[in-house]
């Protein structure tokens, strides 16, 4: 019988094409499997159609969205209109949308490659198009009824109507499910009447059809609509947001009067709005994650261009130590967020691919699959919004007084880039969602953490090994230092789970540091996995730089991991156990041979600021 789990990898060996079977790896499992190199996928993976799209998206930002950055600070939102219209007529808009319903139905990766690139001149596009594309439009392809489907959704695949998503409320945020706005059916059974005030809505001011969550009578559950914004139906909006940054992204409140809504126009079921919001969430947080590469990799080379050209002290200052270091580590969180993305990207696509294979609908195989990696969204949601708002504010430290200025592209990114710590569900909601989920994971057996956790206690309390490992091979000492993290993440969250039970929810300090040591460990790997991938398909030579990124990217991990596994283990464990875990966090994130750190920093900084841009 044919392993469901199975699918076939080809990959590059020293210029041998090789092919195998190997299992997908199930969302959450990271963390207790050691993964070979050849089953992640990375960038240099793209075939030749995802590399015409993502072309095809730069020419595309280039010529309609960067030489008008200017316009989008100045509230143009009827300009963010017009060139998301231009997007809908050049087909980005409906890239994740199948044929039947005027898309172009492209994978998973293609569609994040999308994102990604065209999320990279200005926030104000990044939102309006997350919002129009992602939760505008997916509930209705994941949840639309066919009916629903072939009404609503071709039209706002061309870009003809756009999409806006009512879920937040003045007084319902994080706690999504408690809203207020009331659906109430009508006597003969044809309609309901929705009334309520949403808030934050994204797209809002153009609008067309709106997703609105409502609670009907006294449910325990908000249930989904898909309501048309017609204003003589008693659908009013605010002001426009007077806003930090994405200036130009339309965001209001909605009022909702006894707006009809036809009962045909429910999503899904009487009570599934709840899973419809968060569902779409999970897309939207990958995608809001790869949304904030671009950004990175575009503010890089800004930023070198002028610190290749500012002189100060007789010196370009791209040559002085302190600049060189924040071009090491901002071109090094772009090159690891990008790894882990992609990563997590082609996972989705494998595991959709297997379940439809399997008989699913487009639709169940969407959704199951990226509800398997919800855990790798939240991760990658928050690791990489950080990371860019890092890449931001140092962008700005480079350009000195000129970065604190409106007329540099600094200013503008810095605002922009710091909602994408707040929407899609806050950086802290993800984070505690992260640990949360694979606790679950774990209960449900889809994820085996007791045994490996048993483990590392055994051997915790045994004898350690006093052996030298051989770790000639590149990346040798980095991979056993990933499996050591790893056993770090086990021993903590284990004793965590251990002595709080089910009440680990509410010990949120304690799930937001486990929740750091899983980030950065996620991170990390999939960056040295790629290096790795790289340096068997073509050379060592060629990966210098990106081995140097993934060494420095680890040895921060590790501090991180530290920082956050100490503060844990000395809040909520005591005596010989707090003793014991002390130790064992030391002999887990002990190098045998430290890297270099400023050498590897000035390598990759020596290379951005000779190539003039952000060169990986
Ligand atoms: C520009 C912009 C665009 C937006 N677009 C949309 C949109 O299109 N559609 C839509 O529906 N919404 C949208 N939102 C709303 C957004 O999703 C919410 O702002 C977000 O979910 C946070 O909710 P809140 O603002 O009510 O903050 P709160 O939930 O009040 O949170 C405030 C702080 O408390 C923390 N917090 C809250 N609950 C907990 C908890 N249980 N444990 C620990 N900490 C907690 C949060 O992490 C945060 O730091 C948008 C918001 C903005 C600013």
């Amino acid at each position: 019988m044919r392993n469901k789990n199975c699918i076939e990898i080809t990959f590059s060996n020293k210029g041998k094409m090789e092919t195998k079977k190997v299992d997908l790896i199930r969302g959450g499992q990271f963390i207790v499997r050691e993964t070979p190199c050849e089953n992640i996928f990375t960038p240099e993976d793209f075939s030749e159609e995802q590399k015409m799209m993502r072309d095809s998206v730069i020419e595309f930002v280039d010529r309609e969205i960067w030489p008008f950055k200017r316009r989008f600070e100045k509230k143009d939102y009827a300009f963010t209109e017009e060139v998301l219209r231009k997007a809908g007529e050049f087909g980005l808009l409906g890239v994740a949308v199948p044929e039947a319903y005027g898309g172009l139905g492209m994978g998973f990766v293609a569609t994040m490659l999308v994102c990604d690139y065209i999320s990279g001149a200005t926030g104000s596009i990044a939102t309006a198009f997350g919002a129009h594309t992602g939760i505008g439009i997916m509930p209705i392809v994941l949840y639309g009824t066919e009916e629903q489907k072939l009404k609503y959704v071709p039209e706002l695949a061309s870009g003809e109507k756009f999409g806006a998503y009512c879920l937040t409320e003045p007084e319902a945020g994080s706690d999504a499910n408690s809203g207020k706005t009331k659906a109430v059916l009508s006597e003969d059974g044809t309609h309901y009447k929705i009334s309520g005030q949403k808030m934050w809505i994204s797209n809002a001011g153009f609008a067309k059809t709106f997703i609105v969550f409502a609670r009907i009578e006294d449910d325990k559950y908000i249930t989904g609509f898909i309501v048309e914004n017609d204003p003589d139906n008693g659908i009013s909006l605010g002001e426009e947001e007077n806003k930090l940054g994405i200036h130009s992204s339309s965001t209001r409140q909605v009022f909702f009067n006894e707006t009809i809504v036809p009962v045909e126009n429910m999503l899904s079921e009487r009570g599934n709005g709840f899973k419809i919001a968060m569902n779409a969430l999970n897309i939207g947080r990958i995608k809001l994650a790869a949304a904030s590469l671009e950004a990175q990799r575009r503010s890089i080379t800004v930023c070198i261009n002028y610190a290749n050209e500012r002189i100060q002290f007789k010196t370009p200052i791209a040559q002085f130590g302190a600049i060189k270091s924040k071009f090491a580590e901002m071109a090094t969180n772009t090159y690891v967020d990008e790894s882990a993305c992609y990563r997590a990207g082609k996972n989705i696509e494998d595991r959709m691919s297997l379940r439809i294979e399997a008989g699913n609908t487009h639709q169940v195989a969407e959704l199951k699959s990226v509800e398997e990696y919800a855990i790798e969204c939240s991760i990658l949601k928050v690791a990489v919004s950080e990371d860019a708002q890092d890449c931001f504010d140092e962008g700005i430290q480079i350009f000195g007084g000129m970065g604190f200025s409106a007329d540099t592209p600094m200013e503008a990114a810095w605002r922009d880039g710091r909602i994408s710590l707040i929407y899609e569900g806050t950086n802290e909601i993800n984070r505690m969602l992260t640990v949360g989920m694979l606790m679950k994971k774990a209960m449900k057996g889809h994820v085996d953490l007791l045994g490996p956790a048993k483990a590392v206690v055994d051997e915790l309390t045994g004898i350690p090994s006093f052996d030298t490992p051989d770790f000639s091979e590149v990346l040798s000492e980095e991979k056993a230092m990933v499996a050591k993290l790893k056993k770090v993440f086990l021993m903590v969250g284990g004793a965590a789970a251990q002595k709080f039970g089910a009440d680990l929810e509410e010990q949120q300090q304690v799930l937001l540091a486990t929740s750091n040591i899983l980030i950065e460990i996620y991170l990390a790997e999939s960056a040295i996995l790629r290096t790795e991938k790289n340096i068997k398909r073509f050379d060592v030579d060629s990966q210098k730089e990106q081995i140097a990124m993934s060494q420095l990217y680890l040895y921060n991990a590790v501090d991180i991991i530290i920082l956050k596994a100490k503060e844990a283990i000395v809040s909520f464990a005591e005596g010989d156990e707090q003793r014991m875990m002390l130790m064992g966090l030391k002999r887990f994130t002990k190098y045998q041979n430290n890297p270099n750190v400023i050498a590897l920093r000035n390598l990759i900084a020596k290379k951005v600021t000779s190539e003039n841009k952000y060169p990986f």
